[in-house]
């Protein structure tokens, strides 16, 4: 079995490609299931006031979602397609955020932590916010924000648990710790996680999470699912046969997939 539950595309702004262009590439290398995942759009910070090409209008998510279902229908018997959003977790915002999981029949929604405040971690145009922080103080409010996420229950599984690296900020001190109390608020709420292979285009070099927080992970006996994030179509299913090498040395037999919300382990 081959999947990519993690997707985006043009209406998000910064990505390429129509959604079945993705579906398409999906098909033709293979995959048995692909997820469309784009970013839930922006609601904390005014998008006519903010770094532009973030997220898709408000205004597009239910377009967004009527072309998914329609593309999920129109390639049924040829490729399973998972309707999902990557509902980015903002503290305070859980009401809205709530408003917006409920509206829409998802088959799941990612749960991502890009923004510390109104700085997105995830954004190459706001890394100067790293000058003058202590990095390990950084990570600790990530992880606090991972923590709290995984505890709203609007979440079917955490993206890019480890995304605070992905510039190569990396704190002096020991971050296991911070890791572990994230993981572990993940199995206590019953979430899975993802292996996100973008990572490895990044200055951290290596997919989300890494490998020490996947050993854990698969102690602490959290499901997993694969993504690749791609922002282009060719990116579908991206460094699959490194991610499913890692996964299986690690110990990982089974992929962990979603419909409807519901979830289903499957031999990969
Ligand atoms: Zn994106
Ligand atoms: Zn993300």
């Amino acid at each position: 079995m081959r999947i990519d539950y993690h997707t985006h595309h043009v209406r998000c702004g910064h990505a390429v490609g129509e959604l079945e262009e993705y579906i398409q590439s999906a098909i033709a290398k293979g995959l048995s299931e692909i997820g469309l995942s784009d970013h839930m759009p922006l609601l904390h910070v005014d998008p006519a006031d903010y770094y532009p090409e973030m997220a898709m209008p408000m205004e597009e998510l239910p377009r967004y979602v009527e072309e998914c279902l329609r593309l999920k229908e129109k390639y049924s018997g040829r490729i399973a397609v998972r309707v999902g959003l990557e509902g980015d977790f903002i503290e305070g915002y859980e009401e809205e955020i709530a408003r917006i999981v409920e509206a829409y029949p998802w088959d799941y929604v990612i749960g991502s932590v890009h923004f510390l405040g109104t700085w997105d971690v995830t954004d190459f145009r706001q890394v100067h916010n790293w000058e003058g922080k202590n990095v390990i103080d950084v990570y600790e409010t990530y992880y606090d924000a991972v923590c709290k996420a995984a505890a709203t229950g609007l979440y079917d599984y955490i993206g890019h648990i480890d995304a605070i690296k992905r510039f190569g900020y990396r704190p002096e001190e020991d971050a296991t710790a911070l890791e572990d109390r994230a993981l572990k608020a993940v199995a206590k709420h019953g979430l899975a996680i993802e292996l996100n292979a973008a990572g490895i285009h990044t200055a951290a070099k290596e997919m989300y999470p890494s490998r020490r927080m996947l050993e854990r992970a698969f102690a602490l006996g959290i499901p997993v699912t694969y993504g690749s994030d791609a922002h282009h179509p060719d990116r579908v299913g991206q460094k699959w046969e490194e991610a499913s090498a890692m996964l299986k040395s690690v110990g990982y037999s089974q992929l962990v997939t979603f419909n409807g919300r519901q979830r289903r382990l499957a031999d990969f």
